[in-house]
């Protein structure tokens, strides 16, 4: 890995960081704060939250097996995919690579950043080459996205090739793990402290079930993490989420008892799709949702949205045509979907 003093943006590299009030005093017990013009009324609401999230730092490195320094905190994943493009692509120089079809918002960064932005297509199965990604890059080249298990295929990306991208690669892979709850693959975060270029992603807003809240993760070194804490807002996490936040991460087994159920549910739900004569193929996934290739997912996708039904239609997007991504809902919902279709 080339040294982050080159990687990083000058601009960002030499940034002051902003100091709060509430980042200033340290070490002493105090009672009484008059820092930061609040009103002193109206608690807890009156009060700036902790801009660093230290009490739920602490839960999730528990949970997640990652130390409190290295994880960053965002306004869900959207800040965790926004915040490698500031604090490392120069706007009109820098690229980005990342594999084909995969989730949107890594594109709509790159081009709200100025930031060329070179997509390399998926096989036949949805599978990633590392040597291709590889042959993408060139000495602008910051970051290579992998999203495992990737949306909209549903599939986990082989391991092998997540690793030989991330030891041949001279500046940042990250590797969007939103959906990796559902599925049976290791994680990479177990990895980070092997490889210093690795950002690994997660979410609350899938296996957790709290996507309202608005809270993603990024676990990378702790140097990479300080350039995150200097760029991002100083409270980019409310007190509401933070809140939030740690009560559902005090119900772990709850969230493996959704898991269960939704890979249930998965597992009725592609039965019956490869039954219905209006179904093509039904992808390998490893995700809450899976991908179906239909006779004709246009006007099938208008037909359920008449029924009230909605699902997401993915049919122009690269290598997807025809298909239509389907997320496991409840019992009830996967029926209604299921009879609406055996209608059609
Ligand atoms: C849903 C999803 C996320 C979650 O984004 P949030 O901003 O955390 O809600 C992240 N990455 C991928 C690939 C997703 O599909």
């Amino acid at each position: 890995m080339k040294p982050l003093s080159v990687l990083t943006r000058p601009n960002i590299w030499d940034l002051a960081p902003y100091s709060s009030a509430r980042n200033e005093y340290s070490g002493h017990e105090a009672t009484v704060f008059l820092d930061a013009n609040e009103n002193p009324y109206n608690a807890p609401l009156n009060r700036y939250p902790d801009p660093l999230q230290r009490e739920l730092k602490k839960k999730i490195s528990q949970i997640k097996g990652v130390a409190e320094e290295c994880i960053f905190l965002g306004n869900g994943s959207d800040e965790a995919i926004d915040l490698p493009y500031r604090c490392f692509t120069r706007p009109g120089i820098d690229n980005v690579v990342a594999i084909e079809p995969t989730y949107g918002m890594y594109k709509v960064c790159a081009d709200i950043n100025d930031v060329e932005y070179r997509p390399v297509l998926l096989d036949e199965n949805y599978q990633m080459s590392a040597e291709r990604l590889l042959a993408k890059t060139d000495k602008n080249t910051k970051i290579i996205w992998i999203c495992s298990p990737n949306n909209p295929t549903g599939n986990s990306m082989k391991r092998e090739e997540i690793i030989k991208v991330i030891e041949n690669f001279e500046a940042f892979v990250i590797v969007d793990e939103a959906y990796g709850d559902f599925s049976q693959e290791k994680t990479l975060r177990s990895e980070l402290s092997k490889y210093p270029n690795l950002i690994v992603l997660n979410t609350m807003s899938k296996a957790w079930g709290c996507a309202a809240i608005r809270l993603g993760m990024a676990f990378a070194s702790k140097e990479i993490i300080s350039i995150y804490n200097k760029v991002k807002y100083p409270y980019n996490v409310n007190l509401l989420t933070q809140k939030q936040a740690m009560e559902a991460l005090k119900e772990p087994f709850q969230v493996d008892k959704w898991v269960k159920i939704l890979l249930q549910e998965r597992q009725r739900m592609i039965q019956s799709f490869m039954l219905l004569p209006i179904c093509e193929k039904v992808y390998p996934t490893d995700a809450n949702f899976f991908l179906a290739k239909m006779t004709d997912a246009q006007s099938i996708y208008n037909y359920l949205v008449e029924r009230g039904v909605i699902v997401r239609n993915r049919t122009r997007v690269t290598l997807c045509n025809n298909c239509l991504r389907i997320t496991i809902g409840t019992k009830g919902e996967n029926n209604e979907l299921l009879s609406a279709l055996r209608q059609y």
